[in-house]
């Protein structure tokens, strides 16, 4: 009995996230005047310079004292604010109801559901490289493929089209863009994006428009995908992390911009 083991799944052997595997490998430089901070995983709350606004923490105690914030919520997430966040991500082409939004565990979460809904074992998804890599090991974990694209670097990281139209297939359900771009930090211009949901409706391909770092853009101009189009469907993923400073908190959402209900 003193060798009993037991093997984990195959999903569990294929699931490490190459990041862990970058993150160990960089630090801060130590030989400089500054106090140096590294971010590398995407967590400035723990520097002391970059501290959640207090508004948020009053918010959840209060909710936590009252004793209202400890029953299951509605499937979708609480009622007001997928109101708030529907009436907030509203755009003159499309308006969004509560019923449009999806709360998950973090952005992470998101991903997560949005890969399971739209992806068959066997189907693929197209992603940007340089990229995000939690997206090929979601999608190995559902029998999937991530096919990538590169992004050009000499030219604001946007898209190589001739990569994307090698790449796209039959079994293709999804294209991922990630736009402010991690890692690359770039955004894109209002004529990349319209091209890109061009090409996605000559494809009748829907978009997971990873949004996270949406406000995070040192001034260059962010415009949501979603605002751009009633044609092509759009999930829009965000996660209070990456705005509000709290990634311990894991809150995430998607936002769906599917004016004719393409996306049974
Ligand atoms: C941080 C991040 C996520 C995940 O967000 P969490 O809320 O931390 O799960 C998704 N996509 C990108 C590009 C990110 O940087």
């Amino acid at each position: 009995m003193d060798n009993w083991t037991i093997e984990p799944s195959d999903n569990t052997k294929n699931s490490s996230n190459a990041i862990f595997t970058i993150f160990n490998k960089i630090a801060p430089p130590s030989q400089i005047n500054k106090t140096a901070y590294s971010l590398v995983a995407g967590d400035p709350s723990k520097c002391s310079d970059f501290q959640v606004n207090p508004a948020f923490v009053e918010a959840v105690n209060n909710s936590l004292k009252s004793g209202t914030g400890n029953s299951y919520s509605h499937q979708l997430g609480p009622k007001e604010a997928r109101e708030f966040l529907a009436k907030k991500y509203s755009y003159p082409n499309i308006k969004l109801s509560a019923d449009d939004i999806v709360f998950d565990f973090g952005g992470s979460g998101a991903i997560f559901t949005l890969i399971q809904t739209m992806l068959n074992p066997g189907d693929n998804m197209l992603v940007p490289s340089p990229g995000f890599p939690l997206y090929e090991l979601m999608c190995r974990n559902r029998g999937c493929t991530a096919k990538y694209y590169k992004l050009k670097p000499y030219e604001n990281w946007e898209i190589d089209f001739n990569e994307l139209d090698a790449a796209v297939d039959e079994r293709t359900k999804l294209l991922i863009i990630i736009n402010p771009s991690n890692p690359c930090g770039s955004v894109f211009s209002r004529e990349q994006l319209l091209q890109i949901l061009d090409w996605a409706k000559n494809h009748q391909l829907c978009i997971l428009a990873d949004e996270v770092y949406e406000g995070l853009t040192f001034e260059k101009p962010f415009i949501p995908l979603g605002s751009l189009t009633d044609e092509v469907p759009v999930f829009s993923i965000g996660t209070m992390s990456k705005l509000c400073l709290v990634p311990g908190w894991r809150c995430g959402w998607i936002k769906i911009y599917d004016k004719y209900n393409r996306c049974r």
